[in-house]
């Protein structure tokens, strides 16, 4: 049925000629529940609006995940990893980035963790059951980072808001999936309240879903490394997707 499917008409309009233009916050069927588009739909739709970069962010498996979760835990993470590796391949065979992320969700409060990879999530399945607090801290001790996803969005699925103000890296102040702009706000005077740094991302779950959140990074990547330092230290890149930041009250919760 995939003819039948919309054609993707997003188009990015880059802030600054040469700036690199990373989405933060995506989904695929691969991985998510609530995902609507194969990770290579994903890559070539994002190629297509005109970014360089994505971030893939599957919800994790104490989230919306598709993975089966009666599965031995090696062999979850090894199924989750397949989306960020499919991708990653469409990516190197157009020349489009990929790197891995991914949204671990504790009780309805969710942040976006980079820094960490399959051989590690292998080696820590304790990720599942540990206090959040202590979650927060593993990651960072181990180099990665967590970005507090749309921290003030309210759904029917969400029953609690949590800060961890000390805990994390890094404030998501436009998300593209709130369906109040208020959400957004409350989020960005929290980050200026605790001066952590901000990011955007779409939370896009399909190729014709609403795009156009991210960074506009001054400088290429070179890696999932250098997109965490320069995100901590707030500089050498700009907010995408402020002004597609709408009013959706009305349409239906997603996760
Ligand atoms: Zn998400
Ligand atoms: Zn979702």
């Amino acid at each position: 049925m995939r003819s039948e499917r919309n054609e993707q008409s997003f188009h990015l309009i880059k802030p600054r000629e040469h700036c690199f233009c990373l989405e933060t916050h995506m989904h695929t069927s691969q991985s998510s529940a609530c995902g609507r588009g194969t990770p290579e739909e994903m890559v070539l739709a994002y190629k297509q609006a005109g970014y360089d970069g994505i971030i893939v962010t599957d919800h994790f498996m104490n989230g919306n995940s598709c993975i089966d979760r009666s599965l031995p835990w090696e062999e979850q993470v090894d199924r989750y990893c397949l989306a960020y590796e499919k991708a990653k391949q469409c990516g190197d065979e157009i020349g489009f980035s990929v790197f891995f992320g991914f949204e671990f969700n504790y009780l309805t409060t969710e942040f976006i963790t980079l820094g960490v990879g399959k051989d590690w999530l292998k080696a820590h399945p304790e990720i599942m059951t540990i206090p959040i607090e202590d979650y927060l801290t593993l990651i960072r001790d181990h180099g990665g980072m967590n970005i507090h996803a749309h921290p003030f969005r309210e759904a029917r699925y969400i029953t609690e808001h949590r800060f961890y103000p000390d805990l994390v890296d890094a404030v998501e102040v436009i998300n593209l999936g709130n369906h109040d702009p208020i959400y957004n706000s409350k989020a960005l005077h929290y980050a200026q309240e605790h001066a952590l740094p901000m990011t955007s991302g779409s939370d896009c779950h399909a190729p014709d879903h609403h795009m156009g959140a991210g960074l506009a990074m001054d400088q290429r990547p070179s890696g999932i490394k250098d997109i965490m330092d320069t995100i901590r230290s707030g500089q050498g890149y700009t907010l995408l997707g402020e002004e597609l930041v709408c009013n959706r009250m009305h349409e239906g919760d997603e996760e």
